[in-house]
């Protein structure tokens, strides 16, 4: 839980992501043990420490949250922005925002509301793409800015923050390495933490098009906060997703997934998780499965996709259920701890098939 309030409540923004990079570079260095490598587009591996040859079992996060980026002051009190991500633009004009200036050893906030929006790009008709902000003091080109949603807090059962896709994700990839540290697994297992998701996964695309970081034959679970649907509401439990909306991915490691949960499901009377297809965008995931790496997946239900409260029609905190989270994480640990006993292809499946088979074939006469 440390981590969930911590890491959610760092400014972010698509291509704007030092400040997560950073507090994820500190984390490395309070941990002698993990190592931490970079692509040259950003992304960050943090590897556990292993001798082993087994095939390595890969969680990976973004780092990026819909948001602006500064560009120029136009003028004393007007700053020219870039707008990235996906948000309907009827949310983003007049909204509050807060852009964070780099200090050195944090940040300076600086408050300010959108006074123009534009939706210029023709593939992008009801997404901004450069806003106006009327800001309180000036800010510096290449700063994150984010919907003034507030940082992250508990109410009941519930976790509110300005953004938990996919800082959420970062938090629970950190605590698996915590975990994990105090009892290494047998396979190794890395962390992978990617750059500009919310415009089309670039940060994922790189690191999978000529991998520096991933290898060929890692087993990829791609975290993610997913919109919410009716049949994957919040507080269901952790979520397996077998597909997004662009498509499906791996059978075989999606079943050992599934199997595991079921697992630890008998051992741990209060973890709850299920499996779905969350067709509310395209996530890493798809990325690497087109790029050939085997991939699975594992999220949680998100409230106010994108900070869109799509019911008051107005910007509102992004939100998940506290438990969903936990689950998520106890499932990411007990699958670094199981995965050496992954064997790629359908070898599990078709021996529970064929064991009733064999029972039952001679009822076919
Ligand atoms: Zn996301």
């Amino acid at each position: 839980m440390k981590f969930l309030e911590k890491v959610c409540s760092i400014p972010t923004a698509p291509f704007a992501e030092g400040f997560v990079a950073r507090y994820v570079r500190s984390f490395v260095k309070a941990r002698p043990k993990l190592r931490l490598r970079r692509d040259g587009a950003g992304n960050l591996l943090i590897e556990l420490p292993s001798t082993s040859r087994l095939p390595r079992w890969v969680f990976t996060a973004h780092m990026d949250h819909p948001g602006m980026v500064a560009g120029r002051m136009a003028g004393k009190d007007v700053l020219e922005a870039d707008f990235r991500g996906w948000v309907h633009v009827d949310y983003v004009r007049g909204a509050k925002v807060r852009f964070f200036n780099d200090t050195g050893a944090g940040w300076e906030e600086v408050t300010g509301r959108v006074i123009e929006a534009a939706a210029e790009e023709d593939d992008r008709l009801l997404v901004p793409s450069k806003v106006k902000v009327r800001v309180s003091r000036p800010v510096a080109a290449g700063s994150p800015g984010m919907f003034d949603l507030g940082e992250g807090r508990v109410r009941g059962k519930r976790f509110y923050c300005r953004c938990c896709d996919d800082l959420a994700g970062v938090a629970g990839a950190l605590t698996m390495l915590d975990a994990l540290l105090r009892r290494p697994p047998q396979s190794p297992v890395a962390v992978l933490l990617t750059r500009g998701e919310e415009e089309g996964m670039i940060g994922a695309v790189a690191a999978a098009k000529k991998p520096v970081l991933l290898r060929k034959s890692d087993r990829l679970v791609a975290i993610e906060t997913s919109a919410r649907q009716p049949h994957a509401p919040l507080g269901a439990g952790a979520i397996i997703r077998i597909g997004d909306k662009s498509s499906i991915f791996d059978s075989s490691l999606c079943y050992f997934m599934t199997r595991q949960a079921e697992a630890l499901a008998k051992k741990d009377s209060t973890f709850k998780f299920h499996r779905s297809l969350m067709p509310g965008g395209t996530c890493e995931a798809t990325v690497y499965d087109v790029y050939g790496f085997m991939t699975g997946s594992i999220c949680v239900a998100l409230g106010n996709y994108h900070n869109m409260d799509r019911e008051k029609r107005k910007l509102g905190a992004e939100y998940i259920d506290i438990d969903d989270w936990k689950n998520m994480v106890k499932l990411f640990v007990h699958l670094a701890r199981m995965g050496h006993e992954y064997e790629p292809g359908h070898k599990l499946l078709k021996e529970r098939i064929e064991q009733r088979f064999n029972r039952l074939a001679p009822l076919l006469g």
